[in-house]
């Protein structure tokens, strides 16, 4: 066995550990949209399943549960409702789109029906509707072993979330990005990840290991020396005060701490005593394909969770910052369209959204933020959405309210503009993004850190001039800049006293906050 040799990379996330390798093949160009064939094809082959599992559901049932089941099957036998949905996939709809969009106007209309009979049968709709919707999208990206070394050019951040990290294992790609998502993600999770190890050469299944500490791919690692795979351990070993997040600087002020989240389950490990909320729910990893994006129930079950879990303390749930970098499985979009702009190019995803945001809202303190905003007309768009769901869902007697909806500040054209943003009620830095468009490279250039470095003191000043336009409104910030503690004292500096960081940051922001005062200058005797 050759001695092991160490493959110099960066480090993007802290940690060892080792395991055997699983090599993926480069990822392809995205598929071109399906034809509007294959979408008559998917969503006919997709009823013939709901079909086959009703009838099996039928089976050795009661009388009463089997006339309701042939009476769905009925319905998805109904040709009518087919066709309706072709003639939506023939304009240019997505089938799952398609098929959502038919039943729920069908559901609409049994809702409104003068018959008590009829109206009992919109439930029964609404079944089949995520019934059919849960066969469009049942594919999954193919999962990799646990505890396992991801080897590859990239990595999608559905595939990250979708995979079970508590065996341990990390990630080594050729490329990839320190501030990527799967960079933020693995470090949010503490799994080791290293970036720009080039491509290497390596048998899949042999051990190998990754040292997110010093930044490097370890080869010809033998089995037997291997380091364990590392298991991440929960935030839960944090000191936990039940203190609701609310901090005191040395001399007195108040801070705010909230977490960031990606997926409803990160929440487990975290008391909702030690926070005052979720700051930042990044919805687009938990609505990961075009079929969860039309998928209502879905989405208000992952909120009504997050708003159960934190007890009435703030829950910010992102809407779909999607397109750009952060592709929606399925939707062939410009990429030039990301955040906002595409929710109002695509208003049927932005509806299904706001529907279980105001379904949710009545069980907790939930605010909406909104992505990528950069003129006021985007807030005013959106807010419009939501007024013409919440009408249409009083219409129906659904349950709702309208929650406050405030706007990520991550564009600098927006940042120098906050005291236009009238119809924003919060606003929430995204020093991320802000960064790589205030030195024009993008976050996933291998040469991004440097220059997002050298930008501190831009974003530090537009963030003050920020603060100030922003006047008496609520101002958080959410991008990485707030889990680092070495910017803690620039950022009171500039006026910001509600941080929302990865759990994984919550102790040294903590101590950090205690050690300053409230202008940012060192507490006596630190
Ligand atoms: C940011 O841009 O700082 C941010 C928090 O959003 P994301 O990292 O998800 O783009
Ligand atoms: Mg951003």
């Amino acid at each position: 066995m050759a001695a092991p040799f160490r493959l110099k990379a960066t480090s993007a996330s802290p940690g060892v550990a080792s395991g055997p390798a699983y090599i993926v093949e480069p990822l392809v160009a995205a598929a071109s949209p399906p034809s509007s064939l294959s979408g008559h094809v998917e969503l006919g082959d997709a009823i013939k399943t709901a079909i086959h599992e009703l009838q099996s559901l039928a089976t050795g049932t009661d009388p009463e549960s089997s006339d309701i089941i042939e009476f769905q099957i009925e319905v998805l036998q109904d040709p009518t409702l087919t066709e309706m949905a072709g003639a939506r996939i023939d304009a240019g709809e997505n089938v799952a789109f398609a098929w959502v969009g038919t039943l729920d106007g069908y559901i609409r209309e049994l809702e409104c029906s003068e018959e008590d009979q009829m109206r009992a049968r919109a439930v029964d709709i609404v079944d089949i509707k995520n019934r059919v919707l849960s066969v469009l999208t049942g594919t999954q990206l193919d999962d990799f072993p646990a505890g396992s070394i991801y080897v590859g050019r990239d990595m999608e951040p559905s595939r990250f979330l979708a995979h079970d990290w508590s065996a341990g294992g990390g990630i080594a790609l050729y490329a990839g990005s320190a501030v990527g998502h799967v960079a933020l993600l693995a470090r949010s999770r503490s799994i080791p990840m290293v970036i720009g190890a080039g491509q290497f050469t390596t048998e899949g299944g042999r051990h190998i290991g990754v040292d997110g500490d010093s930044g490097a791919v370890v080869l010809q690692a033998a089995k037997e020396n291997a380091t364990p795979a590392q298991v991440n351990h929960p935030v839960t070993s944090m000191p936990p005060p039940a203190d609701n997040g609310s901090l005191r600087t040395a001399d007195g002020s108040r801070v705010l701490l909230s977490v960031n989240v990606n997926a409803p389950d990160e929440v487990d490990s975290i008391p909702a005593a030690t926070i005052a909320g979720i700051g930042l729910m990044r919805s687009e990893f938990a609505v990961t394909s075009l079929g969860d994006a039309a998928n209502e129930e879905k989405q208000f079950a992952i909120y009504r969770r997050l708003l159960d879990w934190a007890d009435g303390r703030a829950v910010t749930i992102r809407m779909l910052d999607i397109g750009g970098d952060k592709p929606l499985a399925g939707l062939t979009e410009a990429s030039s369209l990301r955040g906002v702009r595409l929710l109002l190019a695509r208003p049927e995803i932005a509806s299904v959204q706001a529907r279980a945001l105001l379904r949710a809202a009545i069980f907790g303190n939930l605010r909406v933020m909104l992505p990528m905003v950069t003129f006021p007309s985007d807030v005013d768009n959106i807010r419009q959405i939501f007024r013409e769901e919440s009408t249409e869902l009083a219409r129906r007697g659904v349950p709702h309210s309208i929650p406050p909806i405030g706007m990520m500040v991550e564009v600098p054209a927006a940042a120098l503009m906050l005291d236009r943003f009238e119809s924003a009620d919060f606003f929430s830095f995204g020093t991320n993004d802000l960064a790589q468009y205030l030195v024009a490279s993008a976050r996933e250039d291998a040469d991004f850190a440097v220059y997002q470095d050298r930008a501190v003191p831009a974003v530090l000043r537009l963030l003050s001039h920020a603060v100030k336009l922003a006047r008496a409104k609520p101002v958080s910030i959410c991008g990485d800049m707030a889990g680092d503690p070495s910017r803690t004292a620039d950022l009171l500096a500039a006026g910001i006293y509600h941080f929302s960081v990865a759990p994984t940051r919550l102790p040294a922001i903590r101590s950090a906050i205690v050690g300053l005062n409230a202008d940012g200058t060192k507490a006596a005797g630190e």
